[in-house]
């Protein structure tokens, strides 16, 4: 096997159609280049009691297997303290004192966009960071020095975005989502990364992170969301969009979203032989969940 695709949900509740569409596709892009799939559970942050379980289960009944066990983030305390002392020890970060509003409310430097971290505590004193430390704990944040990165994703070809000084860990001591993801990715050696097209503008900075430490970025494909009705991303909220909701429905979930994306084939392996990225839909598909009976 050449490299590993990867899938990795974050257990806040149940997948919904959207999200095991990703999935799917997260399988099919790793299973037609000859890749390991992996499953990860971003559980570092607002889990919700056994969604793990269910998410994982959802994923198998659906027909999407992976190789190994899953791994859990919550287990990789280390690895992600380890990458942030390292970053630390070569002066590459420095401690954040900033509240969101703060923030917020801070006039941006012009080459950022908007809510972008403006470097407001990169240089701080050290007697000034002493002050500081007596009113809150720091985050620690990357002293980033480009303004921007370009990563290659081969449904919307090179991407370029800005990147600010991101959080490494939050002021509560939780690593954040772009630094865990960066060192599990690298520590799975994952070269292939197939996820929604809303952390499109995520991967420059992540590949950006990655190269800091030593890990080749990985080839990205960021597929179309599903959307409501009203054009907003589908969420729990919008009805039957769970696959324990829509089966209760007499919905046939897995040929419900082979349909979506214009595949034929009864199981994911049988998908295998039509899969071609090139002719994947390129707009957000737009799912009406369907009335109670
Ligand atoms: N855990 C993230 C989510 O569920 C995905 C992270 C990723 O694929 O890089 O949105």
């Amino acid at each position: 096997m050449t490299g590993a695709g990867r899938y990795a949900p974050s257990p806040s509740g149940d997948l919904h159609v959207g999200n095991l569409r990703t999935a799917l596709l997260a399988w099919l892009f790793a299973r037609s280049t000859g890749r390991a799939f992996l499953m990860r559970v971003e559980d570092l942050d607002r889990v919700r009691e056994g969604a793990a379980e269910r998410q994982l289960d959802d994923l198998a009944a659906l027909g999407i297997d992976w190789d190994g066990e899953p791994v859990w983030q919550s287990q990789r305390r280390k690895l992600y303290a380890t990458a942030i002392d390292r970053l630390v020890d070569e002066g590459r970060t420095f401690e954040c004192f900033c509240t969101r509003r703060e923030i917020l409310e801070a006039p941006s430097a012009p080459h950022l966009p908007p809510g972008a971290y403006p470097g407001t505590c990169r240089h701080l004193t050290e007697e000034e960071r002493a002050e500081r430390r007596q009113t809150r704990p720091p985050a620690i944040r990357l002293r980033t020095e480009v303004d921007e990165w370009t990563v290659t994703d081969v449904l919307h070809g090179q991407v370029t975005a800005s990147v600010d000084d991101l959080v490494l860990r939050r002021n509560d001591g939780v690593p954040a989502y772009n630094l865990a993801v960066v060192v599990d990715d690298g520590a799975q050696r994952i070269d292939q990364v197939v996820r929604g097209d809303d952390l499109l503008t995520s991967a420059p900075r992540q590949a950006y992170l990655a190269t800091l430490l030593g890990i080749e970025p990985p080839v990205y494909a960021h597929v179309p969301l599903a959307l409501n009705v009203d054009g907003k991303r589908l969420a729990k909220r919008d009805g039957a969009v769970t696959y324990r909701e829509l089966t209760a429905r007499g919905v046939d979930v897995f040929d419900l979203i082979v349909g979506s994306l214009g595949l034929v084939g009864d199981s994911p392996e049988a998908l295998l032989q039509s899969f071609e990225p090139s002719r994947l839909p390129r707009d957000p598909w737009t799912f009406v969940p369907p009335a109670p009976a």
